[in-house]
């Protein structure tokens, strides 16, 4: 039985397709992740850069089928110029701190697509060069390792923000340190799509 879900949205899950990230354990397929149900609204985001070609098919396929959306991290700039070519839900992307890097968060958003900028502070974002139309994540891996009151405050009210696991292993799929951090920043979370119902799936 699936748990009761406590979390509305979890679109940052890495799995087993992110085969460079030495994080990623065996036991993260997305059959195993989809019999947890820790959240509602869930979305896999595995690194794009290997998801690039013909597993690109396998992926989609196995994403959809299990009721997930279909999302996928971006590492630079120059990746969004391929990513956009491929029909996935949403993009979440590390901008670093560099122009190449902001023009490539402007490009993802001429898909119309949301885009999720993935702990920023982690990536040195500077909030100020970023689109006003990115989502800012709470990254439940990241946050507590900085000064994360300093680094967001300033940009409350100014951004929409989602909360992310980052799950690459069992026991990450949650999101406790991010709410709690959330909670104390006075954020509240965006909902980006509706809950997939079996029907819905494709
Ligand atoms: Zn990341
Ligand atoms: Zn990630």
């Amino acid at each position: 039985m699936a748990l009761m879900n406590t979390i509305l949205q979890d679109l940052h899950i890495h799995t087993v397709y992110s085969v460079g990230d030495s994080a990623v354990v065996p036991q993260m397929t997305i059959d195993f992740i989809a019999s947890i149900g820790h959240a509602g609204i869930r979305g896999i985001s595995d690194h794009f850069e290997y998801l690039q070609g013909e597993i690109f098919e396998s992926y989609c396929r196995d994403v959809r089928t299990h009721g997930f959306y279909l999302g996928c991290e971006i590492n630079t700039g120059e990746e969004t110029r391929e990513a956009v070519e491929y029909p996935y839900d949403y993009f979440i992307y590390h901008c670093r701190d560099r122009a190449s890097e902001y023009r490539g968060a402007e490009f993802l958003l001429s898909t119309g697509k949301p885009v999720i900028i993935s702990h920023p502070m982690a990536m040195g974002a500077d909030l100020s060069r970023v689109p006003r139309e990115c989502f800012i994540e709470i990254n439940n891996r990241y946050v507590w390792r900085g000064d994360y009151r300093s680094y967001f405050t300033p940009w409350i009210g100014e951004f929409n923000f989602v909360f992310g696991s980052d799950a690459h292993q069992p026991n990450w799929l949650n999101q406790t340190i991010a709410r709690h951090a959330g909670e104390e920043l006075g954020i509240e979370e965006s909902i980006l799509f509706p809950k997939l119902t079996p029907a819905a799936i494709r």
